[in-house]
């Protein structure tokens, strides 16, 4: 409990130090980028500049998507909310993975019907769904099975011990597993830190998990870890269900205890 507490207290010092560093980084970028499309409008370099423009508008752009990124950490992004069926962002996500995955990788949904609605930003929900199944198909890297599950959930305790602001109340829970390669306790304590990663240089950034993160609470939402190495890894994600759907039969359950997150 002590540990959550500090775990939580810990994301929420480095959410407000990003998003504010984000935030002034994205203003530097947005001049640097604007100054350098004026000159390139106006002026017609010689041949020879062009790679070495390419590559500053090049760095531009990435820099953008790294800042972007810290901003959702940060929850400073802009949200675009509207109610949702998270049934339809899972299918459309996996029509997504599946174009790149390699074949023997195998994804199965288990979706529920009549899933209550969430209020949510669809980029940003897409974003939180590609992050975990490309890191879910990068811990497969021999094959394996990746489950994508929905269902409605009612909770007389919040989902997540420690976090204040985990309320009892009806989510949509999402899981996503894989029979990967799993997380020792050491990744599972940083998995959601800005800049850890484990990957190649090149490879991962460390900001997938981090942005997921700041996205599920900035929508009041909980995300929890659960791994073993060599078994596999599971993140379950706790939407808030949008109060104007009626309630529907299932009653509490699922105070499972997390191993991390
Ligand atoms: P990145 O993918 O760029 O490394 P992330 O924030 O998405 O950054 O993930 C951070 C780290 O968490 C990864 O480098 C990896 O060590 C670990 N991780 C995330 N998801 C999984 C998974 N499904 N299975 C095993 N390890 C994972």
């Amino acid at each position: 409990m002590q540990n959550r507490l500090f775990q939580a207290q810990k994301m929420e010092s480095l959410g407000i130090l990003a998003g504010g560093v984000a935030h002034d980084f994205n203003n530097l970028l947005q001049i640097i980028g604007g100054n350098l499309e004026l000159l390139l409008s106006s002026k017609y370099p010689e041949d020879t500049d062009m790679p070495r423009l390419k590559t500053v508008i090049w760095s531009i752009e990435r820099a953008g998507k790294l800042v972007q990124q810290l901003l959702l950490f940060g929850r400073k992004a802009v949200t675009q909310r509207k109610p949702l069926d998270l049934n339809h962002e899972v299918d459309e996500a996996i029509k997504i993975l599946e174009r790149t995955i390699p074949k023997m990788i195998l994804i199965s949904r288990h979706l529920a019907s009549n899933l209550w609605s969430v209020s949510a930003d669809s980029v940003q929900v897409e974003q939180v769904l590609l992050n975990l199944g490309t890191n879910a198909v990068d811990a497969m890297p021999n094959g394996g099975k990746l489950l994508v599950e929905t269902k409605n959930i009612v909770l007389d305790v919040g989902p997540v011990s420690g976090e204040a602001d985990a309320e009892p109340g009806r989510y949509v829970l999402l899981t996503v597993t894989d029979s990967g390669c799993g997380m020792t306790r050491e990744t599972i304590n940083h998995v959601f830190d800005p800049f850890f990663t484990t990957k190649e240089v090149g490879k991962g950034t460390g900001l997938g998990l981090a942005s997921t993160y700041g996205i599920v609470k900035s929508h009041g939402g909980h995300i929890q870890c659960y791994s073993e190495p060599g078994q596999g890894t599971t993140f379950k994600i706790y939407w808030p269900a949008l109060a104007q759907d009626g309630l529907h039969s299932e009653l509490p359950s699922s105070s499972d205890e997390p191993q991390g997150g």
